[in-house]
Formats: C-alpha cells, structure tokens, sequence
C-alpha cells in the first residue's frame, strides 16, 4: 500500500553553508522534497525525525570520536578526511540525518517500507569519518531494528557506487549484520574492507551486466543470511551523468535496481528501510530526477 509509506525528512537536511565549489550537492535533499510535493505528495505524509544525540552515537562510536566532532575539536587532519569544514550546522545537520535513519528503520518495521530523503553514510568507521560521512547510520539503523524482538538478522544492501568500507568494519564481527556492497572495483575507498559480500563492478558497467550482477548477489546474500529486516543503500552515483562514479547506468537501469530490491524484498514478506546515498552532479534538478526513481520504484509517486 504505497500511500501507507512514511517519508522522512527535515529542512535542516539541505542546511549547511560550504565553500564556493564545494563538490557536495547538499541541495539535493530540499531538491527530492520539493519534487515529491510538487507530485501531490502532501506535507502530512512527511515525518519529521529526532536528532541522535551524542551521548546514543557513544553506544555504538567511539565516544572521544563523537565528542570531538560535536565540540569541534577534532584534528584537522582528520576532519579534512571528512571532506567537510567544521561547523555547528554540520553538527546539527548530520544529528538530525542520523536520527532520520533511525526513524526510518523505525517506520520500516511497523509499515514495511520507509524511506528516508537523505542517509547513507557509510564511509563513517567507529572512531573516524571519511568521504562526507561523519556517523554511520546504516549501522546504528541496524543495531536499533534489532532491539526489536522480532529483528534478529539484518541485511544492508549497498548499491552506492563507492565500497560500504565504514559499515563492513563497524559489522566485520558481528554474524547477525550481513552486509552487502556491490560497488565500483576503482573508485574510492581505494583499500576497501571485508564486507560479508562484496561485488567490484568495472568501469563503465552498463545496464544488463549491473542488473544481473545485482539479482545473482542477492541470490548468494539470500542463500548465505536469513534476515528479518532490509536496510538499503539507494546510492544514484552509478548514474552515467555522475561526477564521481565512473559506471554507466541509466535513469531507468536506477529504477529497474530499486524496483528489484523492493520486489524482493516484498516477496519475503521483509520490513525495508532505504536511504537515498550518494549522488554527485551539478546540475541539482537533473540529479533530483535520478533520486526520485526511488521513490517510483517504492510506488510512492508514479
Ligand atoms: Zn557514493
């Protein structure tokens, strides 16, 4: 039932004051909104998530990691492998995304489906961050499904175009978190991690091979790990128009992929919350419209 489905979202997603040229399309996330209210979704169906605060991120982070960022005194260096200057409206933007995870998981377990308009930070690790990602709310989204009595096993789906490196270390020992990363094999993270499955698409992977390489790995994730909920990384910098992810997928090999994982996950009968993930273009409207596929794919706009 696709009006059933929660989306969540807050303004101070798309908030944050960055340099001139700054690569990070941080208007994106105000972008998907906008294009789902102008598609007659109304601003009811929206929920607005809590913050994490940094005392829960100390649950499942390093806490010197956690404090350092939320006081602004973490080492240059280690906030230039970030990507992002340091600033009060990163701390909040990014309280507020990771909550929006969590939530999603949230609505996910009770609906079926969530979608969150932002998320997918998972180039974060336990005591660092790394690539536009500060907390890894794939993980915490995880580990929060599973307090959950009826969430044992969870299975994270991540499709962005750039290894899940930060969630497979944060999960590596951890036999109830499967994680799933099908990515581009030469683009960063350059040394990735050990993810229970990892799929290295090349170069300018196009459309057919992406997709039947996308049904066999769920086949073998499926085969290897029995999960009572999905977590799904909806990355759109496969996209052939991405600055940064060096595949060749169409809008409509994006819808094809989201289409697949939801199919499937349905036919499981299995709770999935989604996040959007990357996607990195200039042009923010012709980005918005590859993001929107997931929301088509999920039946919440057509
Ligand atoms: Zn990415």
């Amino acid at each position: 039932m696709a009006a059933t489905i929660p989306l969540v979202f807050h303004p101070v997603y798309s908030q944050l004051s960055l340099p001139v040229r700054h690569r990070f399309p941080i208007e994106k996330y105000q972008g998907i909104y906008d294009a789902l209210r102008e598609r007659g979704i109304s601003d009811s169906r929206f929920i607005i998530p809590q913050s994490v605060t940094p005392r829960e991120l100390s649950h499942f982070f390093s806490p010197e990691y956690v404090q350092a960022l939320a006081n602004g005194t973490l080492d240059p260096k280690a906030m230039r492998r970030i990507g992002f200057p340091w600033s009060e409206q990163l701390i909040t933007r990014t309280l507020r995304a990771v909550g929006g995870t969590c939530e999603t998981a949230r609505q996910a377990l009770e609906h079926g489906v969530a979608l969150n308009l932002t998320g997918g930070y998972h180039h974060a690790f336990f005591d660092f961050g790394s690539g536009f990602c500060l907390f890894n709310d794939l993980y915490i989204a995880a580990r929060k499904m599973q307090q959950s009595r009826h969430i044992d096993n969870v299975l994270i789906i991540d499709c962005d175009v750039h290894q899940g490196d930060g969630t497979a270390a944060l999960a590596q020992d951890d036999t109830s978190i499967f994680t799933l990363s099908m990515h581009g094999e030469k683009n960063f993270p350059y040394r990735k991690q050990i993810s229970d499955l990892d799929i290295g698409l090349p170069k300018h992977c196009k459309d057919d091979e992406y997709l039947s390489t996308l049904e066999e790995a769920l086949t073998v994730a499926f085969r290897c790990f029995n999960p009572d909920a999905i977590i799904y990384d909806a990355g759109v910098d496969v996209h052939v128009n991405d600055d940064l992810g060096l595949l060749d997928i169409s809008t409509a090999g994006v819808l094809a992929r989201d289409q697949m994982v939801f199919e499937l996950c349905q036919s499981k009968g299995l709770p999935v919350a989604a996040v959007i993930g990357g996607g990195y273009q200039r042009d923010i409207a012709a980005l918005v419209d590859v993001h929107l596929q997931l929301y088509t794919a999920a039946g919440v706009i057509s």
